[in-house]
This record gives structure tokens, C-alpha cells and sequence, in this order.
């Protein structure tokens, strides 16, 4: 499954269509969700472009059919007791969605992570630490596998406080960190005020997941900056898999296109869109027969550009990885707002700690303000340089320091406060 193995884009094609092909066969004799979904449909299908005749999948579709058929609905290929894992969505939209694996499709998901491990140039001489609570979330157990699948050795950082796992990092002379990008700041920012340090530590690779803040420029260089160590992004689902990560170029995200089909859609009209244009990532998943995903739409933005990435892995690159939620758009003063384009301008400065974003209505008017836990002096730069990049006044708010809140899974930043949410 490495991408190595593809000579050409036109070998992949072929590769993904026969998988395609033998999927949809499986599924429509097997499971009863998409036999139901796949109804009329003749298999096989002769090219990628028939795929965008195939219903699309969503998350609110698989949680109606687990209300139905409680409590894991249908989407299962194998009778229940061949599943070995179970998992649920963290849960930031709606009812999580319980999702179950067999040993083949687990084993398939840790063969994702070690591709994600590959690029990051993990090797069995490695020792990674796992900051990751080990609980119903699917975060980082694949992880887990997939390091002990290469070699490398696996420490588990579960129930413990930021301080045990730092001691555990530096005791352990731990090299690889896996966190939320988060946690990887809150981790720096409980060391400081231990007096650990961290920057001279041993940890030379950090591999983020959970939140788009790994592929952020400044976050990523402020995380970088306080560990001393490179920062790999990697972007997986619970319903769908471990389907994309970076490289040393650091500038995306690339999609293992040997296990995902990928298409960029638009969300309102679902015409699929231009390279280069903003759209919402829909996949599909190959090699998981036992929970299988066929044009699932993740409601993630991103761009997709056709030209090979620098570091030679000519899978499809997604410049700037996941650019926000594809409708967490907010229009203040005439003004679109992403949280990520907010969380860009503010990661630039190393000063501020934590930071929270407002929208609120005052006189029937939106609005939006930052808060932020930093010195004085930071305000007005930052007000300026947010108004030079995005052409809106924006208030910014000075916190006591240490009174917001903290994350050590997916951070949640923004409160929206509107009581008007016309955006036009
Ligand atoms: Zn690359």
C-alpha cells in the first residue's frame, strides 16, 4: 500500500478502480445499509467518473440508521461478532456515531498509520509517546498499533496528568510526540512553569491529529519552536479511517489515494470543483470491507491543487491540509471569517497563551471579538495586523492569564453568541 508502488497516476486509477469495483460487489451482497443505498445501481462501474452516480453518504444518515437499528445500525458486512474494536465519534455535531471494526479492517486502519509514520521518517529506532487519553475516541489507538506494528517502541501516556507526562517523555527520552496541536502548546506552556526543559529533550518529531492546527503555518512554527522538534500532520476520521498526512515539505497534506477515493464538491450545488477551489472533501475508503464508506461527505474544506508536492509523492496534495469545517464560514460586516484564518494571525504571536473567538449580535449587528490571555502590549499590534489582513475591525479582549479554558483533545474556541445568524 506504499505509494512507491504506483509508477504512474494512470496505475493508481486502475488500482483504485478494481478496488472500487470489488468493494461495491462486497458491500451490496454483504451489508445491508449500502445494499439499500446501492439499489439499481449495476456494478461494476467502468470508470472514476461513474463513481459521482453513486448516492453520497452522511454522518447524519448513519446516525438515523443506528436510531433505527440500535445500537450499531447497519453498516456492518460481517455478523456482529466478528467485530473486535468498537469506537465512537468524539462527538462536537450531534450524537456520536459507534463504529465497529473486524481484525481485518483494524489491521487495515494500522497499515494507514504506518504510511502517516513513513512520511514523518519514524523508524524502530524511534520511541513514541502517546498523549492520548485511550478512551472511546479512536484518536490515537491506531497510532498505537501501527507504532508497534513497525518497531518502534509505544508509550502509553493515558490518565495522567500534563505533569506525569512530561516527566514520563523526558524519563523515557521519548522521540515522537502524538497529540492534539492543542495539547502539544498547553504540554509546552505546563513545562515552562516546571522548569522542564523540553526545547533539548529528546523529542525530535511531533505528529498532531484531532484539529486542523498542524497545518496552520504559525501554529505549526510555535509548536516547533517551544519543542524543538518538526511537526507532521496527520488527518483521520472515525468513520472513515487514517487518510492523510504530511511531509517534510510542510506545506499540506497529501491523501493516501491507495486505500481513499477523493473528491472536492461543492456543498450546496455537489458539482464537484476546479483544483485550486474551495470545496468539501468526500471519500471513500478501499480496504475497509467490515465498515465500509462510500462517498461519505466529511463536511471538511479544503483546495486540492493536480501538481506533485516537492518531496516526490505524487498522491493528491491538499495545500494547507484542512482549511476549517465546510460550514463554520461566519459573514461579519460583509466579511467572510473562518476560525482557522482568525487562529492564523493570532498563532503569530508567541506571546499569547490561549485565545478564544466571540461572535455575538450588538444592534442587530454581528459581531466578533478575540480574547486572549497575553501582555498589554500585544493588543493593538494584533488588532492592527487583523485589520491590515482582513479588513475588519475586531475586538480584542485581554483575559487573566490561566482563565481559559485548556484542550487536550479537540479544541473548542469558538462561542457563537448571535442571536442573528442571517449572514447575508
Ligand atoms: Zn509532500
Amino acid at each position: 500500500m506504499n505509494h512507491e508502488v504506483y509508477e504512474t497516476r494512470v496505475d493508481l486509477k486502475t488500482y483504485q478502480m478494481q478496488k472500487l469495483n470489488e468493494l461495491l460487489v462486497f458491500v451490496k451482497g454483504f451489508n445491508d445499509f449500502y445494499r439499500e443505498k446501492l439499489k439499481g445501481i449495476s456494478l461494476p462501474i467502468t470508470s472514476l467518473t461513474d463513481l459521482r452516480q453513486l448516492p453520497l453518504t452522511t454522518k447524519s444518515e448513519l446516525a438515523q440508521d443506528q436510531t433505527l437499528y440500535p445500537p450499531h445500525g447497519r453498516n456492518h458486512s460481517y455478523p456482529e461478532d466478528s467485530y473486535i474494536r468498537y469506537h465512537q465519534t468524539s462527538g462536537t455535531t450531534g450524537r456520536p456515531l459507534k463504529v465497529l471494526d473486524t481484525v481485518e479492517s483494524w489491521n487495515w486502519w494500522s497499515d494507514c498509520w504506518v504510511e502517516v509514520l513513513k512520511s514523518a521518517g519514524v523508524t524502530n529506532n524511534d520511541r513514541a509517546y502517546l498523549a492520548f487519553s485511550f478512551g472511546p475516541f479512536i484518536g490515537f489507538w491506531a497510532a498505537h498499533e501501527a507504532v508497534q506494528k513497525q518497531g518502534s517502541m509505544a508509550i502509553p501516556g493515558g490518565s495522567m496528568s500534563s505533569e506525569e507526562r512530561l516527566n514520563s517523555i523526558l524519563q523515557n527520552k521519548a522521540t515522537v510526540l502524538f497529540c492534539t496541536p492543542s495539547y502539544a502548546l498547553h504540554l509546552a506552556e505546563v513545562a515552562e512553569k516546571l522548569g522542564l526543559n523540553i526545547k533539548d529533550s529528546s523529542i525530535e518529531k511531533i505528529i498532531t491529529a484531532g484539529e486542523p492546527g498542524g497545518s496552520v503555518p504559525s501554529t505549526r512554527s510555535q509548536i516547533e519552536r517551544l519543542w524543538g522538534a518538526k511537526l507532521f500532520d496527520h488527518v483521520g476520521m472515525t468513520e472513515m479511517g487514517a487518510y492523510g498526512y504530511s511531509c517534510q515539505e510542510q506545506k499540506g497534506l497529501h491523501v493516501n489515494e491507495a486505500q481513499f477515493i477523493v473528491e472536492v464538491i461543492n456543498p450546496d450545488t455537489l458539482d464537484h470543483v476546479e483544483p485550486g477551489e474551495r470545496g468539501e472533501l468526500v471519500l471513500t475508503n478501499l480496504g475497509r470491507f467490515g465498515y465500509p464508506m462510500i462517498r461519505y461527505r466529511t463536511g471538511d474544506a479544503v483546495i486540492y491543487e493536480p501538481e506533485t508536492c516537492a518531496c516526490g509523492n505524487s498522491y493528491l496534495f491538499l495545500p494547507g491540509g484542512l482549511l476549517g469545517r465546510t460550514d463554520d464560514m461566519v459573514v461579519i460586516r460583509g466579511v467572510n471569517i473562518y476560525p482557522s484564518s482568525l487562529e492564523a494571525i493570532v498563532r503569530e504571536f508567541h506571546s499569547i497563551k490561549e485565545f478564544r473567538i466571540i461572535y455575538y449580535t450588538e444592534q442587530e449587528m454581528n459581531q466578533v471579538k478575540i480574547q486572549i490571555e497575553g501582555p498589554e502590549d500585544v493588543v493593538p499590534t494584533l488588532a492592527q495586523l487583523l485589520r491590515k489582513r482582513l479588513g475588519l475591525r475586531i475586538n480584542i479582549e485581554r483575559v487573566e492569564d490561566s482563565s481559559l479554558e485548556r484542550f487536550t483533545m479537540k479544541a473548542r474556541r469558538v462561542i457563537d453568541n448571535r442571536t442573528t445568524k442571517v449572514t447575508a
